[in-house]
């Protein structure tokens, strides 16, 4: 069938709308039709070429819509049925997904390569992470379409896609906060505004949010911090706030010396997550004598989720009103606006969070705006 992708043709260009061919769901497989996909930081980091993709390429990784076509061998999913798409492949048999560990699981790639369902005049599209969801329909594996139920509106659960499970799983999953506990998350972007919703949820006694911006401070205080400070001087505050360190620190600004503050900030026996993206050339050290105080340090990728599991379990609390998915929303665009929405990324707004999001199926000009700020993805 024909259908609408946003099309990076090559490193550093703008996106191209095009109208490319897509295959019908084979074994296993089934098309969702997209409503809404967020731009996140890593789509950004593709286009600079500095994540690993194959042009020309469809980006988009953080989406939701409804199942409109089923391949054989995907009954568990109906036609009509609300979605949100998971980018770790849950293959079922690698022996990650055996241990039930499907965050690890072998056959993740950010790239495809170009011999996948979507073709472009003849040539091969690669699809990042699996899904090149900034397009009006995609075919992903069953295990890949997680249904929701209905409960929530594509343009909100979409982010359950990457950001809010990567934040929200870090402090739930990975750190595992239990009530009661101290927390401190350095960077508060998306991520790190989801990990503070996540701890707040998991009954965090005190959340200390540290980012050197004043509006992402505010935003953290917004999503349940208890502290925002600024990162000069936050370290040797937490400590003496907390008589010697926090239970838990979750680092979410990629940066490795953000990375060993969240380590010094725990107390004896606590322990520290790192959930942002750090460059390849980076590096960080630590005297391995401070682990004799039973200090941990270990790192997450996606929120340690299991998304059949988990997206619906975030979805519910969204429902209830615990979890807050609007204000990560700045704006919504059509498709058709999609350089728009990734420019105003780039302008990094630091007032700004949440994610632009495209609502690919609907075409309505402009939907709306939120006052909240902006996070700009990941980190
Ligand atoms: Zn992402
Ligand atoms: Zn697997």
């Amino acid at each position: 069938m024909k259908t609408q992708a946003a099309i990076a043709e090559k490193k550093s260009g703008p996106l191209r709308i095009e109208e490319v061919e897509l295959a019908d769901p084979g074994q296993g497989e089934v098309r969702v039709r997209i409503e809404a996909c967020g731009i996140c930081r890593s789509d950004l980091h593709a286009i600079d070429g500095g994540e690993s993709v194959r042009f020309p390429a469809v980006l988009g990784h953080e989406a939701a819509g409804v199942v409109d076509a089923l391949g054989t061998g995907a009954a568990q999913l109906a036609i009509g049925e609300q979605v949100v798409l998971s980018w770790t492949p849950a293959c079922g048999i690698c022996p990650a997904c055996r241990r039930g560990e499907v965050q690890l699981c072998r056959g993740l790639k950010m790239s495809v390569g170009l011999d996948g369902p979507l073709s472009w005049n003849g040539r091969g599209l690669d699809r990042f992470m699996a899904l090149g969801a900034f397009c009006e329909q995609v075919v992903v594996p069953a295990a890949m379409a997680i249904p929701i139920g209905g409960a929530v509106p594509s343009t909100q659960a979409c982010l359950i896609g990457c950001a809010v499970m990567t934040g929200f799983g870090a402090a739930t999953k990975t750190a595992g906060v239990r009530w009661g506990e101290s927390v401190v998350v350095v960077g508060c972007g998306g991520v790190g505004l989801a990990a503070i919703q996540g701890a707040r949820i998991a009954g965090a006694s005190r959340i200390f949010a540290i980012d050197p911006v004043e509006e992402r401070r505010a935003a953290a205080l917004l999503a349940g911090a208890s502290d925002a400070l600024n990162a000069s001087e936050s370290t040797r505050q937490v400590i003496a706030a907390t008589d010697g360190g926090v239970d838990v620190a979750i680092e979410c600004a990629g940066k490795s010396q953000a990375m060993v503050d969240a380590f010094n900030m725990i107390r004896p026996g606590g322990r520290a997550v790192v959930v942002g993206l750090a460059s390849l050339a980076d590096s960080f050290s630590i005297p391995p004598i401070l682990l004799l105080t039973e200090k941990s340090i270990k790192g997450s990728i996606y929120g340690s989720a299991n998304p059949a599991v988990d997206f619906p379990k975030l979805v519910a609390l969204a429902g209830q009103g615990r979890l807050d998915l609007a204000s990560f929303v700045s704006k919504t665009r059509p498709l058709a606006e999609v350089n728009e929405g990734i420019a105003e990324m780039r302008e990094g707004k630091p007032y700004a969070r949440g994610h632009d999001l495209l609502r690919s199926a609907s075409r309505r000009p402009f939907a709306s705006r939120r006052s909240a700020p902006r996070c700009l993805g990941q980190q």
